[in-house]
């Protein structure tokens, strides 16, 4: 089979891999569609901790596909059954999976991390994987494609989740790439009073305007908190994401925030630059509740399945470019590049 594989120099190409023939208790599932997001790019440059020099692994984690031959010995699996493949595989045996955080898991085992993922004509599914849960029967008529977007969408109903956005609340979304767009479709979906988000790029700002956001800023125009509270009225923001990996941005996000505000820190700050400065009396004295999220558990996936079965339309307009797994280089560097949202390499 055809398959994009980083390679032990720490390149990603083309190879022609033998086909996955499943064990007892596995599976094969076919590849429908994958999504390339930023954890492909960083492995592209060689720069991921689970591909250190060495490897030869497939990446691919937002994977869609069909079942093809099936030796789980589980009947939900049948050939021909579409299913979207939650990445984060967990024991649920440690401690964090035995609190509900199996994205956190000790043990932690993922499709396109430490295991072979979608960037191949074929994907193996292990036991563990079955067992765990992590295949999700994709919903009637929900397109293929779309439902690359999952895993995203998974990631972003978890950094909302302890936001609680209600339709009184004005959320700050400060970054509007796939992800910070991601949660503006959500959250006027939701029904949230009022939408500002922040970022650099004009482009991007008027993409944000014509996806729903009621104000735009560019956080270069001015400081990013006087900005906030200039268009609320002097109240800040109810609810805010940060979704942009740049360390300054995380104590804006606290500055901007109303009384009662709550932050997600969606974004992880490069290793080494976690620590910024942040006016903690602003916490107490507001009373903020500052909450982090980090990928994703099959929960999540199935909630984003769920909604996106319930309202397809709205997430389509965030893929603007779908290459074959054949041309998976071009659509690596049309990710690379920059100006798409989100890129999907299909089965052509
Ligand atoms: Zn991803
Ligand atoms: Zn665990």
């Amino acid at each position: 089979m055809l398959a994009y594989e980083f390679h032990t120099d720490s390149t990603l190409r083309f190879i022609e891999a033998p086909d996955p023939g499943p064990g007892p208790g596995e599976l094969v599932v076919t590849m429908a569609s994958n999504g390339i997001c930023g954890t492909d790019l960083k492995i592209a440059r060689g720069e991921h901790r689970f591909f250190p020099p060495g490897t030869s692994r497939i990446p691919g984690h937002e994977a869609i596909g069909i079942v093809t031959d099936n030796r789980s010995g589980d009947e939900r699996y049948a050939p021909g059954t579409a299913v979207a493949l939650a990445p984060n595989i967990s024991c649920n045996t440690c401690r964090p999976c035995r609190r509900g955080f199996q994205n956190l898991c000790e043990n932690y085992e993922a499709f396109g991390l430490t295991f072979n993922g979608g960037f191949a004509e074929k994907i193996l599914v292990p036991a563990s994987a079955i067992t765990n849960g992590n295949l999700l029967p994709i919903p009637q008529g929900l397109d293929l494609t779309v439902a690359a977007l999952t895993e995203p969408i998974a990631a972003v109903l978890r950094g909302l989740r302890p936001l609680n956005i209600t339709s009184d609340d004005t959320l700050l979304i400060c970054g509007a790439g796939p992800i910070g767009l991601i949660a503006l479709l959500i959250a006027n979906h939701r029904g949230v009073g009022k939408v500002i988000v922040s970022q650099t790029s004009a482009p991007r700002r008027e993409l944000a305007a014509k996806l729903g956001a009621d104000v735009t800023l560019d956080p270069r125009a001015g400081d990013l908190a006087e900005q906030v509270l200039e268009v609320t009225d002097g109240a800040g923001a109810d609810a805010t994401v940060v979704a942009t990996p740049k360390g300054t941005v995380f104590g804006d996000a606290v500055r901007a925030s109303a009384v009662g505000g709550r932050i997600n820190f969606f974004a992880g700050l490069p290793s080494g630059g976690g620590e910024i400065p942040l006016d903690a009396n602003l916490i107490h004295y507001r009373e903020l509740v500052v909450t982090g999220s980090t990928a994703n558990n099959n929960a999540d996936c199935r909630e984003a399945l769920d909604l996106l079965a319930s309202a397809p339309g709205l997430f389509s307009p965030l893929i603007t470019a779908t290459f074959p797994l054949n041309k998976a280089d071009e659509a690596f560097e049309a990710a690379r590049a920059g100006e798409h949202l989100k890129v999907v390499v299909t089965d052509g």
